[in-house]
């Protein structure tokens, strides 16, 4: 495939005919767009720069509204169509990791510490150039469209802050849609998957209380570091025990922390662990099933408890009329082939906040091209493959010309 201009093809060569390239696609703006913003990374619910580019980039476009500060950081593009139709959210996430990047290209991170090592500065420029596009065929679109550009998907639940601050209304929004580029997908393919995609990440923490004392006088003791052994042990009857095997799942204690010498019996241990689901359900039931095991161990061990539960994101799930859609569409865009049915990724999203109130579509576009694009997210060496920023943006108009 060619790339005029900017565009940058690494690593090994897209199949003839994997790709469609119409002369009217912007590579040269996806390239420079995600190459400036990729030198200026921001870290999550401070993308204030980000945000005023993109605001800038929008008040090019003649839009109806712009709404900025929403969820702190986050910009809100309305655009009317022409046609009438529902109105469609299309999604961007802006936000970059506290990592010190090793990849050594012209358009490295300028800021120490800070990069885009999950894709994001694409995903901005995919949305900024499909909202251009989509602004000069407004007479083509159906209903409204939503341009949203979030703020603190790594870990701060901007897609919730974005909710809360009215991001779904005024005008009322009917679906979603958005996506990730993948680095461990060929660029040229996208991937979808109906129901649960990406799993659900919570925390919890826990105290075990016993008594201390003697390491040699264990009779006069309560010692929380056996109880706190076999709740580690008795935690994983729940996936293997309780949890349907067709239901994936999974408990880890990322922390255990009790005592100071070899012959002393603490009074405490502390924990902390990470659950991740995929079932709305079973993810529901989880806390219950802990603080059981955590009853019966106090009954059985001497010791007291005190259990913590964070609910962070909820698992991210697809509706299947709205990724009926996306197959249709990206068939018709990117060729039959080049759409394949994926399995589930164990990362989690926030976006799953707004498609758990709205039907909605969460896909993947393939971003490798070869090794050097082929590093997993949030590894220093991550990079993508340029033209993924194409099929991004051709998604990303077809959706919004999709009634
Ligand atoms: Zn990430
Ligand atoms: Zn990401």
């Amino acid at each position: 495939m060619t790339a005029r201009g900017g565009g940058r093809a690494r690593g090994a060569d897209v199949e003839a005919g994997a790709m469609i390239v119409h002369e009217d696609i912007p590579i040269d703006d996806l390239v420079r767009v995600r190459r400036h913003l990729h030198r200026q990374p921001e870290l999550s619910m401070v993308e204030f720069e980000t945000a005023r580019f993109v605001e800038a980039e929008l008040a090019k476009l003649n839009l109806d509204e712009v709404r900025t500060g929403i969820g702190q950081t986050g910009v809100l593009g309305t655009l009317r169509g022409g046609k009438p139709g529902p109105v469609t959210l299309l999604r961007a996430d802006m936000d970059a990791l506290p990592i010190a990047e090793l990849v050594d290209a012209p358009y490295r991170s300028e800021r120490a510490g800070i990069m885009h090592a999950c894709g994001h500065d694409g995903h901005v420029s995919i949305l900024l150039a499909a909202a251009r596009t989509l602004a000069e065929r407004r007479a083509e679109v159906p209903g409204t469209l939503v341009f949203c550009f979030q703020p603190g998907e790594e870990g701060s639940a901007g897609n919730r802050l974005m909710i809360e601050d009215g991001a779904l209304e005024n005008p009322h929004v009917d679906r979603t849609f958005a996506l990730h580029l993948y680095s461990q997908l060929d660029v040229g393919k996208i991937g979808v998957r109906d129901g649960a995609f990406f799993a659900s990440a919570d925390e919890w923490f826990l105290t075990i209380s016993g008594k201390g004392g003697h390491g040699a006088m264990p009779q006069m003791s309560i010692d929380p570091i056996v109880a706190g052994s076999y709740f580690v042990t008795m935690l994983q009857t729940i996936v293997s025990r309780e949890v349907a095997p067709k239901d994936p799942a999974v408990f880890t204690v990322g922390k255990f922390e009790s005592g100071t010498t070899f012959n002393v019996i603490p009074d405490k241990a502390t924990l902390m662990g990470t659950v991740r689901c995929f079932d709305p359900d079973v993810r529901k039931a989880m806390p219950e099933r802990m603080e059981r095991i955590l009853r019966g161990l106090c009954e059985a061990m001497r010791v007291e408890y005190e259990l913590k539960y964070h609910w962070s994101y909820p698992p991210t799930v697809n509706n299947r009329d709205m990724n009926d859609l996306v197959r249709e569409v990206g068939r018709a865009t990117l060729g039959a082939g080049n759409v394949v049915e994926h399995d589930i990724v164990m990362w989690a999203e926030d976006m799953s906040f707004m498609q758990e109130r709205r039907p909605g579509a969460y896909f993947i576009v393939g971003a490798r091209g070869g090794p050097e694009t082929g590093f997993p997210h949030h590894n220093a060496r991550f990079d993508i493959d340029e033209r993924a920023l194409q099929v991004g943006y051709k998604m990303m108009v077809a959706l919004g010309l999709r009634g």
